[in-house]
């Protein structure tokens, strides 16, 4: 086991590999630098730029490490997120890509992502990474109104994230993806849907509709604790998503995912690979890797996981959380899942009463009209999708 490579996994190497061996992996990169905090963040990240080699050095040890380790397995999604990886230099990107097509095989790449921060790009880095041979790019506009991007901390307006897009497009990025966010203190529904529609007149190829998330402790939290800002209601936020799923069809992007949306084609593949349970390799602070019936989560202490620090979360799923991860995450998809294959592999896991009774209770939903069943498919239904945070909880 080579020191880039967490310990605890040293004595599953065998079970990894083979799982690595069987499918073409995902592979996730995570880099942890941002030029400002925005106020509602809570991601593994940090301003401390001084980092940025020693991370990044150590996310190159860590590609090739993990290539020999898996002996050189196919990735068929690639997907820098951050963090902000368009701070990345021309070089780093390049050094990291180099390393990536020297350990990894990816002669079966269909994908290949990067998320920028508008207010970090331009053109020439664009083409840079386009000639690298990412193909992808996700951006995170967030709002298209000064005011909200600015009560978010955003380091961007709406003009500047509307360039970023059209440089995107310039540099010759045919896939290009846009982040919403929904839930925004004195964000109104219809500044949403106006948003919505500027940005799919950009051409963009997929839009993510995010709920502001402000579970844990975070500089806008504080600003609502202390009542100088308020949230918009569940009611009002849900009217919000409703009206997102009738208005975006009719701008070519057809809702695929809870919070996804896409042209036909524009469907992100390495995120689907989540829904689906494909597996996927996650490297660096805080990233997430599924593969051989194990997870684990790398530590999120920046500095300490740079100098080679820092413990992993590490998980060994039994058959019933392997089983209920299924229907957890294919009811996210519009397209559901099949349910036939569902049963059949709980009966041979042996747990065929547990696929049962969430059985009887999606047959249960269906006549409430939050559930579809066409033969053995199920999905859940456009009100079903809106209230998915209560219904999946079944699966947990
Ligand atoms: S750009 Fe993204 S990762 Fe960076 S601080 Fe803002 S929300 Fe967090």
């Amino acid at each position: 086991m080579t020191p880039e490579l967490p310990r605890r996994l040293a004595g599953r190497l065998p079970e990894l590999r083979s799982a690595a061996q069987a499918e073409p992996l995902g592979l996730y990169l995570h880099i942890p630098f941002c030029l400002d905090r925005c106020t509602y963040c809570s991601f593994a990240t940090t301003r401390d730029r001084s980092l940025q080699p020693q991370a990044t050095a150590r996310l190159i040890a860590q590609v090739r490490a993990w290539g020999a380790a898996l002996e050189r397995p196919a990735v068929d999604t690639l997907y820098l997120g951050g963090g902000t990886p368009s701070l990345l230099s021309p070089e780093e990107l390049a050094a990291l890509t180099g390393a990536l097509r020297e350990a990894f095989d990816l002669s079966p790449l269909a994908e290949a992502t990067f998320e920028a921060n508008p207010g970090t790009v331009d053109l020439a880095w664009l083409q840079g990474a386009r000639d690298l041979g990412w193909d992808r790019v996700s951006l995170g506009v967030q709002a298209l109104d000064d005011g909200l991007l600015g009560r978010l901390g955003r380091i961007h307006g709406a003009a500047q994230a509307l360039e970023a897009l059209d440089l995107a497009e310039r540099a010759g990025f045919r896939r290009r993806s846009a982040d919403l966010m929904v839930g925004i203190p004195g964000q109104s529904l219809s500044k949403v849907i106006d948003d919505a529609q500027t940005l799919a007149a950009t051409g963009i190829d997929h839009l993510s509709i995010y709920l502001l998330d402000l579970d844990k402790a975070c500089p806008l939290r504080a600003e609502i604790d202390a009542g100088r800002l308020s949230l918009p209601s569940e009611d009002d936020v849900a009217d919000v998503f409703e009206a997102l799923q009738d208005e975006l069809p009719h701008l070519g992007l057809a809702p695929y995912e809870i919070s996804n949306y896409g042209r036909p084609g524009g469907e992100s593949i390495h995120n689907t690979r989540y829904w689906q349970r494909r597996p996927y390799l996650g490297l660096g602070p805080s990233a997430a890797s599924q593969m051989g019936g194990f997870r684990w989560t790398e530590s999120g202490l920046i500095a300490a996981w740079s100098e080679g620090r820092g413990d992993i979360e590490f998980q060994e799923l039994d058959a019933a959380e392997e089983l209920a991860e299924i229907p957890l995450l294919g009811l996210r998809l519009h397209r559901g899942l099949d349910w036939g294959a569902l049963r059949r592999k709980a009966e041979i896991l042996n747990l065929r009463p547990l696929c049962d009774a969430w059985e009887a209770r999606l047959r249960g939903l269906a006549k409430e009209g939050l559930a579809i069943w066409e033969g053995d498919q199920v999905r859940l239904s456009p009100r079903g999708m809106l209230m998915s945070n209560g219904i999946l909880q079944m699966f947990v």
